[in-house]
């Protein structure tokens, strides 16, 4: 959620322009084999702003994210995060965007695994799995990869994730191992986990399609926290309601593709295109 406006901050100057997006997509597409599982997707999200992506299973969304965190190499197209290109890959014939001369595509393909790297330690993950190390307490889980990327000492590292543990609503869990914890309660350690490396932006798949329904009300409520103090977030959700409440932009994926998106009162209130209208009424 964007709460800080021009006339919040008490100047009329306009600083969208200013700062670079959060994450920007461009003519991003991805094929498995012969099969495209994304066609030509453009994305662009702000800094402080919440991105939630809808669209039916196998759509893309997942591929999608993992692009954006570079666990997955798109064919054509780049994605740049907080205003840093990296993964230039060759476009069609006649693009021109984000094509480099080729002498020097070799240079940045090299910098950009690098840049990789850095650029994945920025980026937060909640999957709709958890995937918590089984064999570490909550707080470790917390505190393990602040330490193993050298940002902070053990100690430092294990004050943070008890911090963290304490913004989740989990202070008295430190100690627990995964497997005493509930879907929820895993979940949101995965969350803390994910805030301990001070993204500049979080991406969730389907964080709460796993949890019983009883629990996904307490995960939801964490997220929402997270979107009403800025923190940068795109969130691929079934739960139209929670993308009523935290969305600044609602995306609707549909084979591969961006058939619509807007602001939630437009995409999930009013929307133009007959996928759209069809998905929501499965979902809603
Ligand atoms: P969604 O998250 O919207 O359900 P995905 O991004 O997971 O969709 O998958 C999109 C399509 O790509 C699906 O048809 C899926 O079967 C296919 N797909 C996903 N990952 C792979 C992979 N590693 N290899 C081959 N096909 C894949
Ligand atoms: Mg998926």
């Amino acid at each position: 959620m964007t709460t800080e406006t021009a006339e919040s901050t008490g100047t009329t100057e306009d600083t969208t322009e200013v700062r670079p997006a959060a994450v920007e997509v461009h003519d991003v597409h991805k094929w498995y084999g012969a099969h495209r599982v994304l066609d030509g997707v453009e994305l662009t999200v702000r800094p402080g702003e919440v991105t939630v992506i809808l669209g039916p299973s196998g759509s893309g969304k997942s591929t999608l994210l993992r692009v954006i965190n570079h666990l997955e190499k798109p064919e054509v197209g780049y994605v740049s995060v907080n205003g840093e290109l990296i993964g230039v890959r060759r476009h069609g014939e006649g693009r021109e965007t984000g094509v480099l001369p080729a002498k020097r595509r070799g240079r940045l393909k090299e910098l950009s695994e690098r840049a990789i790297l850095g650029q994945r330690s920025r980026i937060g993950f909640v999957f709709q799995n958890f995937n918590l190390f089984p064999h570490l307490t909550a707080l470790d889980n917390v505190a393990a990869a602040p330490v193993a990327t050298g940002k902070l000492t053990k100690p430092e590292a294990q004050e943070l994730a008890r911090q963290l543990l304490g913004r989740v609503g989990l202070a008295d869990k430190a100690g627990a191992y995964p497997r005493q914890l509930s879907g929820g309660q895993q979940q949101r350690v995965a969350i803390a986990r994910a805030l301990a490396l001070r993204p500049g932006v979080i991406l969730f798949d389907e964080p709460t399609s796993a949890l019983d329904p009883e629990l996904v009300g307490e995960v939801l409520a964490v997220i929402k926290d997270l979107a009403t103090s800025g923190t940068t977030l795109i969130i691929v959700t079934h739960e139209i309601g929670f993308a009523r409440e935290v969305a600044d932009q609602v995306v609707f994926l549909d084979e591969g593709r961006i058939v619509e998106q807007g602001p939630p009162t437009e995409v999930l209130d009013h929307p133009k295109h007959e996928r759209t209208r069809d998905f929501l009424s499965k979902v809603l």
